[in-house]
């Protein structure tokens, strides 16, 4: 077999264990950073977490907490922490939370290099950033897997969608991952955010731009999480089983900012924007149906998957459907609620699919989708 042209950097350096966040001191001051701006929300800092991170800073450094990020994070969230940066004078950034908080952090680091006020001028993946201060991320859900991804995904709050800054720039300088920090996670967000890790994989692996290095990383992820997740949502005390979800929402972010997320992304996108639902949750209602609309696309790659999840089946056609099948049982045994539940509105389906088929990421989808073939399969979940 031989390849296509393709890159792979890796500019985040990642520091992974049960109990590493006691390293944060280190990373920090290796990144010659002084002065921090903290950049988490009020449930972390509720749940303990906030503390048990901070605990292991220098004695007497100076930082200030910023913790009014939303979940969704909101521009508006973004112009509020750049000002909270410029106002304590810190030199560097770090990120302790899920998702919403280290996207919120990316984007306040862009402002603040610029000196600019509105993250919408950095939207897409080829705007031009001065280089942001250095970035720390300590995660604490196993989902988005944002402390290595080039993304910061920012809801435009007056027309409602989420706008994704992407480039290199947007990037951690230090990943600390540290699986005891996901301890507290409650048990719906610990099935949503492990779904969201779930997506990563499986659509970074089908995308069109997968490349062989991605495909490698997506595959073990795909087999970290679906042998981890339900033992995690059982039971959140469980190490061995949160281990393995922060360790597969990791080579997950790894494989997807390297390959691409796609149509799974794109609705879920669109839908989070309009209605501010959980991301993980609305990736988790449309992975199934996308994944039997691209089904005679990825018939080959769907039976990988099913292998990597540790199913048995006959042929390549018995193991793709066996995955999607698989896929619709974990969201079963982790409880995610059905589309029909969420309270959207049939009128808004066309604005819905509108914006899939707008999201950059949509031409990555193995199979071509427009914004009818969003319609129906908008129509097949709320009816499924
Ligand atoms: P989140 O960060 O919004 O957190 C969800 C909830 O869990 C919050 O209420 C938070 O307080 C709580 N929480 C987090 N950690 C906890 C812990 N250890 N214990 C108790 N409670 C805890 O959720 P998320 O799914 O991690 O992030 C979602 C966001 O990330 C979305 O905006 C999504 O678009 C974005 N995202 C970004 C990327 C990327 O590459 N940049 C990838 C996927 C998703």
């Amino acid at each position: 077999m031989s390849h296509s042209i393709f890159s792979f950097v890796l500019p985040t350096k990642i520091v992974y264990g049960p109990g590493c966040a006691a390293r944060l001191a280190d990373e920090l001051g290796a990144l010659g950073a002084a002065r921090p701006l903290v950049v988490t929300d009020r449930g972390v800092a509720a749940a303990g977490v906030l503390d048990k991170a901070l605990s292991a800073l220098p004695r007497g450094m100076a930082y200030r907490v910023f913790d009014a990020v939303e979940p969704n994070p909101k521009d508006v969230n973004v112009v509020e922490g750049a000002q909270a940066y410029r106002s304590f004078g810190a030199d560097s950034i770090l990120a302790i939370g899920g998702g919403s908080p280290i996207d919120c952090a990316k984007s306040i680091g862009v402002l603040a290099a610029n000196g600019a006020t509105d993250i919408k001028a950095f939207e897409g993946r080829d705007a031009r950033s001065k280089p942001p201060p250095p970035l720390v991320c300590v995660p604490t859900t196993a989902g988005t897997g944002s402390e290595v991804t080039f993304s910061s995904v920012i809801t435009d709050s007056r027309n409602k969608y989420k706008m994704t800054i992407k480039n290199a720039f947007t990037a951690a300088k230090t990943a600390v991952c540290d699986p005891d920090l996901t301890l507290s996670a409650p048990p719906h967000i610990t099935a949503s955010t492990g779904v969201d890790a779930l997506t990563h994989a499986i659509e970074a692996y089908t995308a069109s731009c997968a490349e062989p290095i991605s495909d490698a990383v997506a595959l073990h992820a795909v087999e970290l999480i679906c042998g981890n997740l339900a033992a995690a949502f059982n039971d959140g005390g469980d190490r061995v089983a949160r281990d393995g979800m922060l360790m597969g929402s990791l080579l997950a972010g790894i494989a997807f900012s390297h390959s691409d997320v796609a149509s799974v992304h794109c609705v879920a996108e669109a839908l989070g924007g309009m209605y501010d639902l959980a991301h993980g949750l609305c990736n988790a209602i449309f992975l199934p149906y996308i994944m039997e609309y691209n089904m005679e696309y990825c018939e080959r790659r769907y039976a990988r998957i099913a292998k990597a999840m540790g199913l048995d089946f006959g042929t390549e056609r018995d193991g793709a459907r066996a995955a999607v099948a698989a896929v619709r049982r974990l969201a079963a045994d982790v409880r995610l609620p059905p589309f029909a539940s969420l309270g959207v509105a049939e009128a808004d389906y066309p604005a819905l699919a509108a914006a899939s088929a707008g999201n950059g990421s949509n031409a990555s989808n193995p199979r071509p989708m427009s914004e009818r073939d969003y319609m129906d399969v908008l129509k097949a979940a709320a009816g499924g």
